[in-house]
């Protein structure tokens, strides 16, 4: 494909006008200010259009999309236990692959190409995920609730099971990650397990970490440590590593977060909705470590539009410190790109570059919202909406255009999501 005149978010993250950018097969071949020779296929006029790097959602739980909306204004462990886990218990894999879907159509539609994704029934996540054409780092979430817990026979053999059998599938858009849910969710044992497993294969650990001031108090007064510190001592972080929320992170843990190279996935809606806390993401920045951005699921967000997921992070920060000047403009768009999919072990993904996977989405820039532009940057972050995105590619090939999606079946994902959705609460 070849996108004649338009504006790009660089590899820099700066703003260039008037350039050429040239795809071949699922790799960005060409970007330059002037016209390349040969032929690159369907052309896409640039005029009023921005093009830049696809959004890398670093944490979600797709299927949840059929919970959206459904418990609200509810404390965390009334939400969590009197209706998430009753909901959830009676999921099948019908419900997941559907929901799944409507998680895909929403997450193209605003942008979104990969998402890190924490569940279970993975054949259907991975189903729903491949024949969407978007990308994802996917993970079933082993957890320990006491003894007669089939957690080794049932959780860790299933995640085990489809690594071996999945990670690298659809031409490597389908990673299959490794995950420890949380400290809290876990025994000992059970974390040491997934730990060792994820070192011996070099897994990428997907795991959530000190989201909840209570859930970190009492971390430490089990074991006289913080989540991170016992991670860290498990081995956890040894392999690549991915680290969900750390809105309660002390200092030494941002050391250990830096000196074993773990990124870190913020999701300040969810976390300022469920009314958690905020990431300090400043230090964590100029500590140097790998910030992305995530959504959470939309049960606590509600929604998957990444433009005001960015614009929250940036916000958050401000609130925190009490100081605009915290998280620029091109440091959130950078953590809702690069860094993401730097998380997901996706190296050479999240930039548009010659050489990278290409991962783009062009945004209507000629709207209203978007005048005038004193800065690009500014515009993008703070006015722009996931409704300007116009399309969404994902390793080169077009998924979503002007309201078409390319590889779903809009109409039956949304009326099939109900149907499940209805079979779930008939069930209650
Ligand atoms: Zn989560």
């Amino acid at each position: 494909m070849f996108f004649n005149d338009i504006s790009i978010l660089d590899e820099d993250f700066n703003i260039r006008d008037h350039m050429y950018v040239a795809t071949d097969d699922d790799r960005i071949v060409y970007v330059g200010d002037t016209m390349p020779r040969g032929d690159y296929g369907e052309l896409r006029d640039g005029k009023g259009k921005l093009l830049m790097p696809a959004f890398f959602n670093a944490h979600g739980h797709s299927p949840m999309s059929l919970l959206r909306g459904y418990a609200e204004n509810m404390k965390l462990q009334d939400w969590l236990f009197n209706k998430i886990f009753p909901f959830e218990d009676k999921l099948s894999s019908k419900s997941v692959y559907w929901g799944t879907l409507l998680t895909m159509a929403e997450g193209m539609r605003f942008g979104i190409v990969s998402h890190s994704d924490m569940y279970y029934f993975l054949d259907d996540m991975v189903r729903a995920t491949d024949e969407s054409g978007c990308k994802a780092n996917i993970s079933r979430a082993v957890t320990e609730f006491g003894d007669g817990d089939p957690w080794e026979t049932v959780r860790l053999k299933e995640m085990k099971d489809t690594y071996e059998r999945l990670n690298g599938a659809a031409d490597g858009r389908i990673n299959i990650d490794i995950s420890i849910h949380a400290e809290y969710t876990n025994s000992l044992r059970a974390m040491q397990a997934v730990a060792d497993y994820c070192n011996q294969v070099g897994g990428l650990m997907h795991v959530h970490v000190s989201e909840t001031k209570s859930e970190h108090d009492e971390c430490k007064a089990k074991y006289d440590k913080t989540p991170i510190r016992l991670l860290s001592d498990i081995g956890a972080f040894d392999s690549k590593a991915l680290a969900a929320h750390c809105v309660w992170v002390e200092d030494e843990d941002m050391d250990i977060i830096k000196a074993k190279n773990v990124s870190v996935a913020s999701n300040p809606i969810s976390n300022m909705k469920l009314a958690s806390g905020v990431c300090n993401v400043p230090e964590l920045l100029r500590r140097g470590i790998n910030v992305a951005i995530g959504t959470d699921s939309v049960a606590s967000n509600n929604s998957l539009n990444f433009f005001e997921e960015m614009k929250v992070f940036a916000m958050a920060s401000k609130m925190y410190y009490k100081d605009p000047t915290a998280v620029t403009p091109k440091e959130a768009l950078y953590a809702a790109t690069r860094a993401g999919a730097i998380a997901q072990g996706r190296e050479d993904a999240g930039l548009l570059k010659e050489g990278f996977k290409a991962d783009l989405i062009m945004i209507d820039v000629n709207q209203p919202n978007m005048f005038p532009v004193h800065d690009m940057l500014n515009n993008l972050v703070y006015s722009a909406s996931g409704t300007d995105v116009v399309m969404t590619m994902s390793d080169g090939k077009v998924i979503y255009e002007n309201g078409e999606y390319k590889t779903i079946d809009i109409e039956k994902t949304i009326y099939m999501a109900q149907e499940v959705t209805a079979d779930i609460l008939r069930q209650l």
